[in-house]
């Protein structure tokens, strides 16, 4: 299935009249001048530089509201990363969510297991192949890295998407970004959608010309049963 981009090269610049120094003083959520314009300037950059994709799933980004600028390395962890460009990519709102829900979920399992065995909590970062020495400037090598970095890893070397929205993995960065971002999951939210496309089709030729379209990115069996599925619901219930 076609990916749209590989990885985000080159990684984009402060945009004009901003710098990182400028900028270290802030929180994320700051209402400062400085950071809502970098914010918006970044979230330009990097849509061009991903053709408009989800740095995890490839799917096309919609409007704003629902295009998060993902911190690779938790920023919550280590806030000096907040507004490095490299550790920013865009992604969409159902992998941003399961992102921080297997974050959540580690993050508890570590407390739990920290508690039982009476340790002091050592937060992970699940991005990280190592936790980083204090003041320690962002890993700039793709080994640093548990998971396909959008800037630093070729995404085909790693992972395949198969018709349907089904992810392989082809390494184990691969993999456990599939699973640490849930995107198997999407197949079912993408059959949803393909049934829902589809239903919106009236005559038969239309949905045809649906069909066509849809078999670029789901198999033809699949289609096939949400059209039966359609056809079998229009024959039940004739429109009033
Ligand atoms: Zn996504």
């Amino acid at each position: 299935m076609d990916i749209g981009f590989d990885k985000i090269s080159p990684t984009p610049q402060y945009p004009n009249g901003i710098n990182a120094h400028q900028l270290s003083v802030y929180d994320w959520s700051s209402q400062a001048g400085v950071v809502l314009q970098f914010k918006t300037a970044i979230k330009k950059d990097l849509r061009d530089a991903q053709l408009g994709r989800c740095c995890y799933c490839r799917r096309l980004l919609f409007d704003d509201i629902a295009t998060h600028i993902e911190h690779f390395v938790e920023k919550a962890q280590y806030p000096r990363f907040t507004f490095e460009i490299q550790n920013l990519a865009l992604s969409c709102g159902t992998c941003n969510t399961q992102k921080n829900g297997s974050n959540k979920s580690l993050a508890a399992l570590l407390k739990k297991r920290a508690e039982r065995q009476g340790n002091v909590l050592m937060p992970r970062c699940p991005t990280l192949a190592q936790e980083l020495a204090p003041n320690s400037p962002l890993p700039s090598s793709p080994q640093s890295y548990r998971w396909v970095h959008p800037h630093l890893d070729k995404y085909s070397d790693n992972i395949q998407i198969n018709k349907g929205w089904v992810f392989v993995g082809k390494t184990l960065k691969g993999s456990r970004t599939i699973r640490g971002v849930n995107l198997n999951a999407l197949a079912q939210i993408e059959r949803r959608a393909l049934f829902e496309r589809l239903a919106t089709r009236g005559g038969k030729l239309s949905m045809f010309v649906g069909v066509m379209a849809e078999l670029e990115r789901h198999r033809a069996k699949e289609v096939a049963a949400v059209v039966a599925k359609l056809l079998w619901r229009r024959r039940n219930s004739p429109p009033q």
